[in-house]
């Protein structure tokens, strides 16, 4: 817009009746939100900016398309924005995003953050997914000193799934089975003691030497000492990977001894076991199939990584701060 038409335009905002600056006042806040959001993504998105197709990093400005920057790729003439290829890739209403990142923060329901936003709570479901995808990509490098280890239990749930192989159990409800069982999902959480944390989930009933292989390894730092309960699979683990290893046997109402390099005890470990249950008891059941998703927000939590909207919103572009 030429600056003689806004000229002009302001001078009719004096014509304006109070409702009409309501509605004027609504749909500028909208647009400011969007184009906050955009310039957010924008930025973060800025130094990895390629093509998705050949990686090429010539690239011409192309136009803009729902508040975007587009870009086409020199070498094959592929077109993008900064979003291409992210979780939030054609996701609608850009103008809620931070608000809606607000709300994730609060550990809102979806129920809750959809009557927040005035949108449908399949919008609020699908985004919260979307947002929280790339969370779990987000991770120290290893742990080192002493590495607690232990596993802890969910229900498995196969909420929203239609192909339930079982009758649906009642909000939550309870296993039909005594003990650690295949309808008990497990997560293998390990956190040193500067607070570095790392989370897995193993899958359906105990977990075994074969998923401690595949996981443990690659996070523990050379001279990391693996603090575990009295669990078989932590010590046959231990003994194959070569890994230092000293445990607690908490049956036998031990809880902490000593051992030259600290304390040894999983308190720890248990500790972020606890406040991930609690916390997840604001959501009313969690899928199964979304679990990792919801560790890696409790985790983001946890670690302090996520304080406010545009880092949420940074986060689900796969963009993390160091
Ligand atoms: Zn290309």
């Amino acid at each position: 817009m030429d600056a003689c038409t806004f000229d002009a335009l302001l001078h009719q905002i004096g014509d304006l009746s109070s409702g009409q600056c309501a509605g004027l006042l609504s749909k500028l806040t909208s647009r400011i939100a969007k184009a906050t959001a955009a310039d957010i993504i924008e930025a973060a998105a800025a130094s990895r900016l390629r093509c998705p197709r050949c990686q090429g990093t010539q690239l011409y400005r192309h136009g803009e398309a729902n508040g975007l920057q587009r870009f086409q790729c020199r070498a094959c003439r592929r077109t993008f924005n900064s979003l291409t290829g992210t979780p939030l890739a054609r996701l609608r209403l850009k103008e809620k995003w931070l608000e809606y990142g607000a709300c994730l923060l609060d550990s809102d329901t979806v129920r809750n953050a959809a009557k927040q936003l005035g949108v449908n709570k399949n919008t609020t479901m699908r985004w919260r997914h979307r947002f929280l995808n790339s969370t779990k990509a987000d991770r120290p490098r290893s742990l080192s000193g002493i590495a607690e280890a232990d596993e802890t239990f969910l229900l498995e749930s196969k909420k929203g799934a239609r192909d339930l192989d079982r009758p649906a159990r009642k909000r939550g409800g309870h296993a039909s089975k005594r003990g650690i069982s295949d309808e008990q999902v497990c997560i293998l959480v390990a956190r040193d003691r500067n607070g570095s944390t790392f989370d897995f989930v193993t899958g359906c009933g105990p977990v075994t030497k074969a998923q401690l292989l595949e996981h443990l390894p690659p996070i523990l730092a050379a001279d990391t000492l693996l603090v575990t309960d009295a669990n078989a699979a932590y010590r046959a683990f231990a003994k194959h990977a070569g890994v230092s290893h000293a445990f607690i046997n908490l049956r036998s109402g031990i809880r902490v001894t000593q051992h030259p390099k600290g304390a040894i005890h999983v308190q720890n470990v248990n500790a972020y076991h606890s406040r991930f249950h609690t916390w997840l008891r604001c959501f009313n059941g969690v899928a199964t199939r979304y679990l990792a998703n919801y560790l890696g927000w409790r985790w983001a939590i946890d670690q302090q990584r996520i304080h406010s909207p545009a880092t949420l919103l940074r986060a689900a572009i796969g963009v993390f701060h160091s």
